[in-house]
């Protein structure tokens, strides 16, 4: 397998984000990333732009929605119109176009240091047919966590790295249940990236700098075949690692999660994060990270298994949904890492 890294929800200065695509090009680059989807509110204004340009291999979706019920989508060729009291029908209007949609920051934590204190939650959870769910988005956890003038500042201008403590557990419980439901959610992360200003008494100031997002919460996909270098292929087989949750979501910041694997072994061979195995005796679970991690094993959405090292195994696995979540040792403390799609023995 050919593993690639990007990031896939940022906004430019089409819509709200504060730099132009050029720029968002240049920081994607220095930080190492394959590729990167922009995904500006309401319009594809950066459409005509994609492509590579580098080495670096830029989409460009969109994000529907004003005041809640925010939906992620992509591979698309036409702009979606907003439908924030009936979201199904963004979400069929996806569909129509053969696109991926992904609920977007589905749970904020309101703060009275940015957007005035607005969440954008999502609320209308009788919808069906969308694709994903951002289990966890740089911003809106960031945005979260300051609750205080003092955290504010530290978080903003020390350690803006403190505040993100992991996916909320409301939100893997959403997305368990919806495996549970034999329903193929894919789990994905955003950076949502603007770099926004922020006020803090006389002082006002960008924050979640570009830069620092891309070294953040990233996608990394699972491929086949190596990228080719061509647009039209390229974009194919990205979209389609993302339909098949071929993919995981991780905070690249302390140490980058290039090389994490995740299989179930058997007699039969080995299969990868997205994969369905055939179900079958002596089922192994491996997963290997690069660096030393306690190592969490989830099957049907309950917490089965824990280990601490880099090189983690797990015998006697049986029938169920399979993922897992790593959290990375970094001076002296477990920081939330890797979270695996899954892998579906059945
Ligand atoms: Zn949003
Ligand atoms: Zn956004």
């Amino acid at each position: 397998m050919f593993e690639y890294t990007g990031n896939m929800h940022i906004h430019s200065r089409y819509s709200d984000g504060s730099a132009s695509i050029g720029q968002i090009r240049s920081y994607a680059k220095k930080a190492g990333l394959d590729f990167i989807i922009v995904t500006d509110h309401f319009n594809m204004k950066a459409a005509d732009q994609e492509g590579y340009k580098n080495g670096l291999l830029m989409l460009v979706g969109m994000e529907a929605n004003e005041a809640h019920n925010h939906y992620l989508a992509l591979d698309i060729g036409q702009v979606v119109k907003n439908n924030t009291a009936h979201p199904q029908e963004v979400i069929d209007a996806v569909n129509q176009q053969g696109g991926i949609g992904i609920i977007a920051h589905p749970l904020e934590y309101a703060s009275n240091f940015l957007n005035e204190g607005n969440v954008y939650n999502w609320i209308d959870w009788s919808v069906e047919g969308f694709q994903g769910i951002e289990i966890w988005n740089l911003l809106s956890q960031w945005k979260g966590s300051i609750s205080s003038f003092c955290k504010a500042f530290y978080y903003a201008l020390i350690n803006p790295q403190a505040a993100l403590i992991g996916p909320y557990p409301q939100t893997m419980r959403r997305f368990d249940e919806y495996q549970q439901q034999g329903k193929r959610i894919v789990a994905f992360g955003g950076a949502d990236a603007h770099a926004p200003g922020i006020r803090l008494g006389p002082f006002h100031f960008k924050i979640i700098s570009y830069p620092f997002s891309f070294r953040s919460i990233n996608m990394h996909v699972l491929l086949q075949q190596p990228l080719s270098g061509h647009l039209s292929i390229d974009k194919k087989m990205i979209y389609q690692a993302f339909r098949n949750a071929s993919c995981w979501v991780a905070d690249d910041y302390y140490k980058n999660s290039r090389g994490f694997s995740f299989t179930l072994c058997g007699d039969g061979g080995s299969w990868n994060i997205g994969e369905d195995v055939p179900w079958q005796k002596d089922l192994q679970c491996r997963v290997s990270t690069p660096g030393w991690a306690k190592v969490k094993l989830y099957k049907d959405g309950k917490l089965v298994a824990e280990n601490e090292g880099t090189e983690h195994l797990f015998k006697g696995i049986d029938r169920g949904i399979y993922r897992v979540e790593a959290y990375l040792r970094y001076r002296c403390k477990y920081r939330p890492w890797i979270f695996s799609n899954s892998i579906w023995a059945i």
